[in-house]
């Protein structure tokens, strides 16, 4: 570890910023995040809507993506963070049946068979392939994106360095990588499967925080996104809640921050990047206060960083009219409830942790994602929204007193244009229709809601700076990703501005709670400080 001690400014306490600032404190720079809101986390946070009984994980539900190297380099376990593995997907219908995909493949074989015998025999082929893909989009997630398409030797030589770690693909392997970044879930899922319970069941990831149907093309690599993940278990795809809600993994990273030196400000939301000459001098708060740092990292949306908090003038007007571009729309709904019993389900009665504790999907069919997505682009809230639901405090007692439970219940579609007008009273009947939805195949669920929260594009946008309501700052669609995440020249975390890196969920690596733009952006000053040192010292 270096420490040549450098003043560092955090723009957003989100976790992504809190990665960077403990690690950077590490390093021996000295740190101060500034956060808007009065907590840290961003979109991993735990709220208390309805008061201190029930502790509501608001927005994001369940972790998987958080490279171990940053874990145990943050030590995180030593500061709370701790993961329960959540069970597989868990499909109740409308007729009173059920598919459930347990991790136990003879299990998993019998229950897809219900409904296709092809189908309970593709499973396995379906699952090694995306095994295999794993192989490669794990190391690629973990890779900073050279400048594609620039003919400066050292870009080169990081072109050149890609080129040669992805020779092992093969021809073969490449055709996979291509088609997945290209095509549609639909047709993907069409080559291996025909019910429409497994179509509907395995689509739902290929369409979560996107502003695009399962017919769209890109959603197929949305969904390899979402199994990517690992909490630990070297398990593919694993899917765990941590212990408190994601407030909590946003707490440890604080307080991991803080013991490595850094300083933490809430309410302390920033008004302006300061420029001088090309380079960053710090940052002003809206109070007018100044603080001076060599390195400003800016973990905000892009749109905030780039359009709102500095001069557009100081920008390339190519990278400006770039930002501007920037696709952030998901028309996603977060309802929340808490329960004063657990759902019973028709298809299942009775308490099964497999069930309650797993993934609960509401979508029949692959056309039913579908015409939800329609329904949205038509500029309706979707008559028969989609839901991917869980119930953490089945295995965590910190969120609710016993007996009672709170239900997380991500949702789509409304128009994505609600970010800027919201119309309360359609949210208000589509949040109806997500729990008509669940009270179908879970008679009773209606009476058992005590408390409801509903958070639409509106508030993720003006509440928590998610500009456009889009889940992950932009959509993950095939021209927003790698070299072009957020724009292409500035996906290895530099920007036009000297001094100023990037480490939103815009940026390569990001999507979800995965704490790659924080890491990289650290990488990416280290390397820098280490090349003016250099370079200083000839
Ligand atoms: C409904 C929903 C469900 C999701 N579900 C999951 C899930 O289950 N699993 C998963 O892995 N991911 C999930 N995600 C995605 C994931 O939560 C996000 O991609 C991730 O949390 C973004 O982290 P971040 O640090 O990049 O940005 P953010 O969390 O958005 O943090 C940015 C921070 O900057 C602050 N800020 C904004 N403006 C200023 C300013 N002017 N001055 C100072 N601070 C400012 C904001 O208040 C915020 O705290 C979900 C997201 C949503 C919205």
């Amino acid at each position: 570890m270096s420490a040549d001690g450098f003043d560092v400014v955090v723009v957003g306490g989100g976790h992504n910023g809190l990665v960077a600032a403990g690690l950077l404190a590490r390093r021996g720079a000295r740190v101060t995040v500034l956060e808007r809101r009065s907590q840290v986390g961003g979109a991993a946070t735990t709220e208390q809507p309805w008061g201190p009984e029930f502790n509501v994980t608001a927005l994001s539900y369940v972790v998987s993506l958080m490279p171990p190297t940053i874990v145990q380099e943050l030590e995180l376990a030593r500061h709370g963070y701790k993961v329960y593995p959540q069970h597989g997907y868990f499909a109740p219908y409308r007729d009173g049946r059920a598919l459930q995909l347990p991790d136990d493949p003879s299990r998993r074989r019998d229950q897809i068979a219900q409904f296709s015998k092809a189908d309970a025999e593709a499973y396995d082929r379906w699952d090694s392939w995306l095994g295999s893909l794993a192989d490669v989009l794990g190391p690629l997630l973990t890779t900073i994106p050279p400048r594609v398409g620039s003919r400066r030797p050292r870009d080169l030589v990081d072109q050149l360095q890609l080129a040669w770690r992805l020779r092992r693909l093969g021809v073969d392997g490449t055709a996979d990588v291509t088609r997945l970044f290209t095509m549609s879930i639909a047709d993907l899922l069409d080559e291996y499967f025909a019910s429409p319970q497994m179509q509907g069941v395995l689509a739902v990831s290929g369409v979560i925080g996107t502003w695009a149907g399962p017919r769209s093309a890109g959603t197929a690599y949305v969904m390899a996104h979402h199994k990517i993940g690992d909490v630990g278990e070297g398990q593919l795809g694993s899917w765990g809640f941590p212990e408190g809600g994601m407030g909590a993994v946003s707490r440890a990273l604080r307080d991991a921050a803080i013991a490595n030196g850094a300083t933490v400000r809430t309410d302390a939301p920033v008004a302006r990047i300061d420029v001088r000459d090309g380079r960053v001098r710090g940052v002003t708060l809206e109070s007018g206060e100044e603080l001076r740092a060599d390195v400003v990292v800016a973990a905000t949306h892009p749109k905030i960083t780039f359009l709102e908090h500095i001069e557009p003038a100081l920008l390339p007007t190519d990278f400006v009219e770039r930002i501007e571009r920037w696709r952030s729309r998901s028309g996603t709904v977060k309802v929340n409830v808490a329960v004063d019993r657990l759902p019973e389900f028709t298809a299942k009665p009775g308490y099964d942790p497999e069930v309650h504790g797993g993934t609960i999907v509401l979508a029949e069919s692959l056309d039913d994602i579908e015409r939800a997505f329609q329904d949205a682009v038509a500029g309706r809230a979707a008559g028969l929204p989609f839901a991917d639901i869980c119930i953490p405090s089945v295995f965590d007692p910190t969120l609710a007193p016993e007996g009672k439970h709170v239900v997380s219940m991500f949702t789509q579609w409304v128009p994505h244009t609600y970010a800027t007008t919201q119309d309360t009273a359609a949210l208000d009947a589509y949040a109806d229709r997500v729990i008509a939805r669940v009270d179908a195949v879970a008679p009773g669920f209606t009476d058992s809601i005590l408390h409801r929260q509903v958070i639409g594009p509106y508030e993720m946008e003006h509440e928590y700076g998610l500009v456009g309501g889009n889940i992950f700052h932009g959509e993950l669609s095939p021209d927003q990703m790698f070299h072009m995440r957020p724009a292409p020249g500035y996906a290895d975390f530099r920007t036009p501005i000297a001094g100023l890196y990037q480490a939103s969920s815009a940026t390569h690596g990001g999507g979800g709670v995965t704490g790659i733009p924080g890491l990289h952006a650290t990488r990416q000053i280290m390397r820098d400080r280490r090349k003016r040192g250099r370079r200083s010292r000839h």
